[in-house]
């Protein structure tokens, strides 16, 4: 069982069954997150759900039909349940203790920030990994 919640607490989730955790260098990841780079844990809908603060949920269309989720009170990055979507991103910052997963690889790694150097042994992908298009909340590409 994992447990997240955003900066202020407002919104609170649990989930289950973690699909995989990827590390995003895409450009509007950094935007979004106002960080380096992203990392997301994947699961399906039905092993996601919010156990407070859903009303707080706000969502950003980044490219059609691709959805951000932030809290409308303390702006933090929140996974968002977007319909016909076949896996919620959870923002891996917002989790709350060891979700005992762990980064698979890094995608949008042709995007990636000058001053980021990626120092560890997992794969890298200059955009998607083939069959995972979903580890990247926009499924179009990169806004660069
Ligand atoms: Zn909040
Ligand atoms: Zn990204």
């Amino acid at each position: 069982m994992i447990r997240g919640a955003c900066l202020c607490g407002g919104v609170r989730y649990e989930a289950r069954g973690v699909a995989f955790m990827s590390i995003c260098h895409c450009s509007m990841c950094r935007k979004s997150t106002g960080a380096s780079f992203s990392v997301f844990a994947n699961v399906k809908p039905e092993n996601f759900e919010y156990v407070a603060g859903r009303s707080l949920v706000e969502r950003y269309e980044s490219s059609p039909g691709n959805f951000r989720g932030f809290c409308r009170e303390c702006g933090s990055s929140v996974p968002v349940v977007v319909e016909g979507r076949p896996g919620v991103m959870i923002p891996a910052g917002t989790i709350e203790g060891d979700p005992r997963v762990r980064p698979a690889f890094h995608i949008m790694v042709g995007s990636k920030a000058s001053w980021v150097e990626i120092g560890d042994a997992l794969p890298q992908f200059d955009a998607f990994v083939p069959g995972f298009e979903t580890a990247h909340l926009d499924g179009q590409g990169d806004a660069d």
